[in-house]
Parts: C-alpha cells; structure tokens; sequence
C-alpha cells in the first residue's frame, strides 16, 4: 500500500497586505482582520487523518505575517503540539519580512518558506505594482541574505507572458533567490464573479495564458537564458526535472490528501478553493473533522480527480508526470497540456542523449 503525505493548509487570516488582482480570495476577506482560534485549530489538527503518515502543515493567509509574531507563534507550538511528526513551512508574499519571522523560519520551518510572484496584476494596498515589486524583492532578499531557503513560485500569467523572458530573467538575476518554480495562472476574479461548478462540486477554473503560451513562455526562456541563470546558481525545478521521475513541480492528485482549513473554521481541499464556497466540505464550528471527510463533495471530486485524467492515458508522460496541477483541466484546446507535453519531451529526448 501507498502511505501518501497528507497535506494541511492553514489559512491564520484571509486579511492581505497586498493587492493581486486575480486572488482566490474575495476583496472582502482581505479586508477583514479574521483571526485562527486556538480551539478551530485544535479541531482540525484532531483527526486520525494526520496519523501514521507523513504531514506538512503550510502556514497560509492572505498574508500569514500579518497575524504577529505572538499569534504566529501559538500556532507553530500548538500545532507542535498536537502533530510532533508534521513538517511545518509557511507560504509568505515576502511584502514584509520582519526579524522575527527569519528566526521562526529557521527554528520551526527548517530554514525553508515559499514565495508567489508575478510580472503584474500585483500591487500594494496603496495600488502601487512599482512598490509592490520593490517590496517584494527587498524581502526575498532578506530571507536568502539570512539563509532561508526562500522558493518563489512566479505565476504564469498573461501579463508576465506579454512582458517577455527577458524581462523576468533579469529580475531574477537581481535578486539573490536561486530558487524559482512557476504555476499555471488562473483568473479567479473571472470565477467568483460568475462561479460554476461541476456536479462534483469541482470548479471550473478560466485560465489567464493559454498552456500553449506558457509553456512556450518557458521554453523560451529556457532557451534565452537558461545557461546566464545556470550559472548565476539559479535552479528552476521545470528544467531540472527528469523523464521518468516523479513531478516536482506541481501539486499532483491532491483531492483525497490535501485539506484547507479558514479561520471561520470552514474546510476545503485545495487552498486555492479557500473562498470557493461551492467546494466546501463544512465547518469545523458545526461537525468533526471525520465527519466533513466524508463530505458526498470530498468524495465525489476525488472521482472527478481520476477522470480527469482520462486524456493522459495515451500519454508516454503519464507515469512521471501525474496530468499536472490537479486544479485545472488538461488540455485547454490550445495544443499544449496542464503537464506540459512538449517540456517532457524535450526532457525525454535529453534524458536519451546522456
Ligand atoms: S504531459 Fe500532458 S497529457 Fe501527458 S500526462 Fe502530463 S498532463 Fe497528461
């Protein structure tokens, strides 16, 4: 039998201190200055879901540093606590990155966190994209000046597409991060202003690029100034990858193993359905964990998660590389996949030519 990890996503606030134009969550939630009680947290973690396998519990928001140093701290201990065997990390937009957060990166999180960016549709809360970019990477700095690991995670979407490798490529080698990743970039504004949904509960999510554009963005890019960026000690886990070995680049087959939890004690799957309410498995407020895991949703977009990959069967990837990112569907008529075929073969014919 296979003992996958489970994953908890703990959502302390949905309050942010900055502004993306497409986030997951609503304005309003920003907004508000929502705060995890102790006793919701409690709940979540108390559940035999967590035993007898390895967990990662990944400290989220909004921005999960707002909350402050004491809060942030009950947490980490209480969540010690309750799952000594856990991991923790946190997932921070790096727009502020006090001393107190570096400390605890290193004694609770193993000297690792991650970061999201993007080349637009970001800003601060005063709407400035100029200042949300210099906060952003005067903070990422700081994290890596003091030795934590700081992975970025750039969100592919249509603005950083349009603005051209060139111009990511040299804000990276301006940075002192040597850790980049990128995700598929989805409107979320688009979806909660008109949200649909498929009987299995399962969002259907508009995308920003094509998978087309993204994955011809990267190869691009890869191309253009993968040796510069190589050199510069920078490691990018798309082109790192290899034929035949396990995706390391996106959240794969999560519905039955990743579990998010809000701090009004709502619980969902995914993370980036914190603010989907038509994914919800209930309220930890109103029932047990055990129960909201039988949730006829839960079970239902586990289903939907295999049938999703109907199309990749034919695939030769298939093995490695999972379908992609479970949240988006594989082919969106563009040519290209979620996975991102043509990347794979490329890495096939290099893995060939060793
Ligand atoms: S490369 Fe594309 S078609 Fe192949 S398994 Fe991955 S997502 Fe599916």
């Amino acid at each position: 039998m296979v003992i996958t990890e489970a994953v908890g996503f703990i959502n302390v606030t949905r309050q942010c201190n900055v502004n993306c134009k497409r986030c997951y969550l609503t304005e309003s939630h920003r907004a508000a200055k929502e705060r995890l009680p102790g006793n919701t947290l409690a709940a979540f973690l108390t559940s035999d879901f967590w035993q007898d396998r390895p967990v990662t519990l990944i400290w989220e928001g909004g921005e999960p540093s707002v909350v402050g140093h004491s809060l942030m701290q009950l947490y980490v201990d209480h969540a010690s606590d309750l799952l000594p065997h856990a991991s923790q990390t946190m997932v921070t937009n790096c727009f502020s990155v006090p001393n107190w957060l570096i400390d605890l990166s290193h004694l609770a999180f193993n000297g690792q966190v991650e970061t999201t960016f993007a080349l637009g549709h970001k800003f601060s809360l005063s709407g400035s994209e100029d200042l949300y970019t210099r906060r952003f990477t005067a903070g990422l700095d700081r994290f890596w000046d003091a030795g934590v690991v700081c992975t970025v995670n750039v969100e592919l979407n249509a603005e950083t597409i349009e603005r051209g490798p060139t111009a990511l490529a040299n804000l990276m080698l301006s940075t002192k991060a040597k850790v980049w990743e990128f995700d598929i970039s989805v409107d979320f504004r688009r979806f909660l202003a008109q949200p649909n949904y498929q009987a299995s509960s399962t969002p259907e999510l508009p995308l920003t690029a094509s998978y087309a554009s993204a994955w011809a963005y990267l190869h691009a890019l890869n191309a253009a100034h993968g040796q510069q960026l190589r050199d510069a000690g920078i490691t990018i886990g798309a082109f790192e990858q290899v034929a035949g070995e396990a995706n390391n680049q996106f959240n794969v087959m999560s519905e039955d193993r990743f579990l998010t939890l809000n701090p009004d004690g709502t619980v969902t799957t995914n993370p980036l359905y914190s603010d989907l309410e038509g994914t919800f498995l209930g309220n930890l407020q109103e029932a047990p964990l055990d129960e909201l895991l039988s949730s006829p949703r839960r079970l239902a977009r586990v289903i939907a998660e295999r049938r999703r990959l109907m199309p990749c069967r034919a695939c030769p990837h298939f093995s490695y590389c999972s379908g992609g990112p479970a949240h988006v569907p594989v082919s969106d008529g563009s040519g290209e996949c979620a996975g991102g075929k043509a990347l794979w073969d490329l890495l096939l014919e290099k893995k060939h030519c060793a």
